[in-house]
């Protein structure tokens, strides 16, 4: 026998049964983006290497380990997005959108790529939900994205979810803190993970993420950046937590919260969920207010966040049932045929959900298949015969003539 095929490791297939959850998340975002006025944008699903290099940062996870990278035959390199923000900037700037009325607000849904160890909510290829506001400083900006991100776990019931807020304050003003960091590494580097270790000068704040023991004993005394930010960046994150509190959008500081992509400035923000073990974070982002400029673009401040479809699904846990159709037209022998295929094409422009026998079964068989699909109605179609009409649940079955079906059908 010829070999079986899977699907490759870190992937899924996402089967009828579980495309109706899907489906309503996709939908509730849509409606919520557009309530707020966040248009629809996509991007391909790969780029030029160098966007994320430069864009997500060298000393990130995801540039050093997680990339899929490969060569074009032309000898370019590109890779899988493995995240939605730097392409959407690459596209703002290519696209010259700051002559657009600011802030650009605009929304995605699409798969994502990263060679992770996977696990439970950890995969290969995942689909992210996101939303990006670009061209404003305003502390009403974080507050608004964060607001559609937070609608959209409480429209699904995702339960068990709390947002954590940080400042990772501007660049400039980090940098006096991150000197205060390394010192603080470097002194007790004997205590530290390798790989904590290895980047105290590139990225020394992925150490408040690491689960490494002696790590985190290092961690536990660390100064903290909230303690370090300059007055402006102070005054943004007050606002910020005085606006949440105005959209009723429940929220605790984490002084240690950080990212693990480089863009961050002032405002981060991780909404975590407690039914999902290791990989708790169902969705998370902030304000990145030098990417733009340097990805080429006029110096522009923005705001998003990502939310991953997965997390947020096994978080509910439950399947929608596929709601059976409304009619089958069953037939007795191949006469019926041509009779059987007017009828539902007539039926479906009408907007009603029709199915055939598309096997061959008898006349039994096709009562039993109706039966299994629940379908609320059968239809039997029987030379010499007139049509008739069962409703299933009911099992209550009336003569009526094809052109009555549809009245029928809808009056029940
Ligand atoms: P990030 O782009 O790293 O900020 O991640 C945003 C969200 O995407 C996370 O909160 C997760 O919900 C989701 N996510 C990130 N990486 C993965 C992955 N490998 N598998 C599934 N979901 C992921």
């Amino acid at each position: 026998m010829a070999e079986k095929f899977k699907a490759p490791r870190g992937t899924f297939d996402v089967l009828p049964e579980q495309a109706a959850q899907r489906e309503r998340l996709f939908r509730s975002a849509r409606e919520i983006f557009g309530r707020s006025g966040y248009r629809g944008i996509i991007t391909p699903d790969f780029e030029d290497t160098a966007l994320f290099e430069r864009g997500v940062g060298k000393s990130t996870d995801i540039v050093r380990k997680e990339m899929f990278t490969f060569e074009d035959k032309g000898g370019r390199s590109l890779t899988l997005r493995p995240e939605g923000t730097a392409p959407i900037c690459r596209a703002y700037v290519e696209h010259g959108m700051h002559k657009l009325p600011q802030p650009v607000k605009l929304a995605y849904q699409g798969p994502f790529f990263r060679h992770e160890r996977p696990q439970a909510g950890r995969y290969r290829q995942f689909n992210q939900i996101g939303a990006e506001a670009i061209g404003s400083d305003s502390p009403m900006a974080d507050v608004e994205v964060i607001t559609l991100l937070s609608d959209l776990i409480e429209e699904m019931g995702v339960p068990g979810v709390e947002l954590q807020i940080g400042s990772l304050g501007s660049l400039e003003a980090r940098a006096a803190y991150l000197e205060e960091l390394k010192s603080h590494l470097r002194s007790r580097s004997e205590e530290l993970s390798d790989d904590v270790n290895e980047r105290i000068e590139i990225n020394p704040l992925r150490a408040f993420d690491s689960d490494h023991p002696g790590t985190k004993v290092v961690m536990a005394d660390a100064p903290h950046l909230l303690d370090h930010l300059d007055p402006a960046d102070t005054e943004h994150f007050e606002e910020v937590k005085q606006l949440l509190n105005a959209a009723s959008v429940e929220f605790t500081i984490d002084p240690t919260l950080v990212r693990g992509l480089d863009y961050y400035t002032r405002t981060i923000f991780s909404f975590v969920c407690d039914r999902l073990g290791a990989q708790s974070e169902i969705g998370g982002g902030g304000r990145y207010d030098g990417l733009i400029a340097q990805l080429g673009g006029p110096d522009t401040p923005a705001v998003g966040w990502a939310a991953g479809v997965e997390r947020i699904l096994l978080a509910l846990d439950e399947e929608v049932e596929i709601p059976g159709g409304d009619l089958f037209i069953a037939i007795e022998s191949a006469d019926q045929r041509a009779k059987a295929v007017a009828l539902a094409s007539e039926l479906r422009h009408h907007g009603m959900v029709v199915e055939l026998d598309l096997a061959g079964r008898s006349m039994k068989g096709q009562l039993k298949h109706a039966d299994r699909i629940n379908s609320r109605f059968v239809l039997t179609l029987s030379p010499g015969e007139p049509a008739r009409l069962r409703e299933m649940a009911t099992n209550q079955q009336q003569e009526v003539q094809p052109s009555e079906v549809l009245e029928q059908i809808r009056r029940t």
